[in-house]
């Protein structure tokens, strides 16, 4: 399976050659088409194995409708740096599509920025839980997360891992704020753990798992 194959508009594919990527790695190969089919997954794929191309691709390609308020896709990492470079790679592959992706670089700017007086509309955020809980913990919200339609968790073993319940009570927050019925999750985890997988059993419905 090759990206002409793939069921997504040609400037994404023009995009993908831009950025160097002539063949899908074995994890785009997988985890593209059942993003694309809208279901949701866990998937266990290592740093390096192309997974931000994997679940961004997808994101891109099914933000085409109408803007709502607030943001459409919301993708959750450990690390600032690495929500940096998830947004540098989201730009160079959604080019041209004048996407509004953010990852809440000063959190006090934020605070007015999406708030529930902002009637801006949004694409795509990417962050850490912490700064989006931060915004969420205000009175009221200082986000609007009820338009999201892709919730995606990546390094999500890293996440999970301190082993207290932090990132647990976070997720339950966010999962409330992100209160659309159609939502979808998709999990990538670079090792398998069981605290992933049983988190996953229990909040996504029809779950696809995916191994590279
Ligand atoms: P990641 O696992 O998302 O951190 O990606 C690891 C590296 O692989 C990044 O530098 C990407 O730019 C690169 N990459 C992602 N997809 C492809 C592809 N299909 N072909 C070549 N390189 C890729």
């Amino acid at each position: 399976r090759a990206f002409r194959d793939f069921n997504i508009d040609e400037d994404i594919k023009q995009n993908l050659i831009k950025c160097g990527y002539t063949e899908p790695t074995p994890i785009q190969k997988q985890a593209v088409p059942i993003m694309l089919q809208g279901r949701q997954m866990l998937a266990c794929a290592p740093t390096g194995s192309g997974k931000t191309a994997a679940f961004l691709v997808p994101i891109i390609q099914e933000l085409k409708g109408p803007q709502k308020q607030g943001f459409r896709a919301l993708i959750l990492c450990p690390t600032r740096e690495l929500a940096n470079q998830s947004q540098r790679e989201c730009m160079k592959l959604s080019e041209g599509r004048g996407f509004r992706i953010h990852t809440i670089s000063k959190i006090k700017k934020a605070l007015t920025q999406y708030g529930p007086k902002s009637s801006k509309k949004y694409d795509i955020l990417i962050t850490t839980p912490n700064r989006l809980c931060y915004l969420l913990k205000q009175d009221p919200p200082a986000i609007q997360l009820s338009n999201v339609e892709w919730l995606i968790i990546d390094e999500a073993d890293k996440l999970f891992e301190d082993g207290t319940r932090s990132f647990r009570d976070q997720m339950k927050e966010i999962l409330v704020a992100c209160d659309n019925s159609n939502k979808k999750i998709a999990m990538f985890s670079a090792t398998y753990t069981p605290i992933v997988a049983k988190w996953c059993v229990h909040n996504m419905k029809g779950l696809v798992r995916v191994t590279v």
